[in-house]
């Protein structure tokens, strides 16, 4: 008789179809993967997943590749990205989340041809105080927009945030305000400014802990691992030591 392989997501599916119905439609999913082997993804994709977002480049490079079978992926780097990353960064990711300086965007261009890929990028900004976290301060930002629509082959989509942790959920719920009313903002600017690579469709806002918060502020895409997989396995190891 044969044996089951070890799941190692229980519930997956009953999460996902829970949390598919507080979001509304065209509100994307992202299954923050990091951390999961790349079984727990496999599963995922089998309830029904398609985004998958992960936080360090030697991770991806080295689960993306047992996947490659599975159609239809769309992967996410969501973590900080360094510029001498950029190259292998270009080649796991569709999205990149974590735009987070000038420098960064410039490096983003250069290696895009060289590459051959282009993924969709975002700008991650940092409206409240938090020293664990880069990102554009507002001031910063409206400086960079002019230089970053000069770059030419970058396809800017949007803003990401994270929420400080610690935060009350009116801090968070106020913060996510205000990314939103900044992308308005930057759009308004880019239209009147005709900076065509600047679009700012999507916001990247709202974790297992938050995403609620995200969804009423308006968020596109939400990033969410615990509420999904439960908790992370360096976490689980630490809690049974
Ligand atoms: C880990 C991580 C998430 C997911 O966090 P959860 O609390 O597990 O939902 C989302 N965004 C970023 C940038 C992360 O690093």
């Amino acid at each position: 008789m044969l044996s089951s392989p070890i799941s190692w997501v229980v519930g997956i599916p009953e999460q996902f179809d829970q949390i598919r119905q507080q979001l509304p439609t065209g509100v994307r999913l992202i299954a923050v993967s990091k951390q999961f082997p790349a079984q727990a993804i496999r599963e995922a994709y089998e309830a029904g997943l398609r985004d998958f977002g992960e936080n360090r480049i030697q991770e991806a490079q080295a689960k993306i590749p047992q996947l490659a079978d599975l159609d239809g992926v769309t992967w996410h780097l969501i973590g900080s990205l360094q510029r001498n990353k950029v190259r292998p960064a270009l080649e796991c990711f569709d999205w990149i989340h974590s735009v987070d300086s000038l420098e960064l965007a410039e490096r983003i261009s250069a290696l895009i041809p060289q590459v051959g890929r282009r993924p969709k990028l975002l700008l991650q900004v940092k409206l409240a105080e938090d020293p664990t976290k880069s990102g554009w301060s507002e001031a910063e930002l409206e400086e960079a927009l002019p230089a970053l629509a000069g770059l030419s082959d970058l396809d800017i989509r949007g803003l990401m945030a994270i929420a400080p942790f610690g935060q009350s959920a009116e801090e968070t719920a106020d913060l996510f305000k205000r990314v939103k009313q900044l992308a308005l903002k930057i759009a308004h600017r880019a239209g009147l400014s005709g900076w065509e690579r600047i679009r700012m469709e999507e916001l990247s806002m709202g974790m297992s802990g938050d995403y609620p918060l995200a969804v009423q502020a308006g968020t596109t895409m939400v990033r969410l691992g615990q509420a999904l997989f439960g908790s992370r396995p360096l976490q689980r190891r630490m809690t049974n030591e």
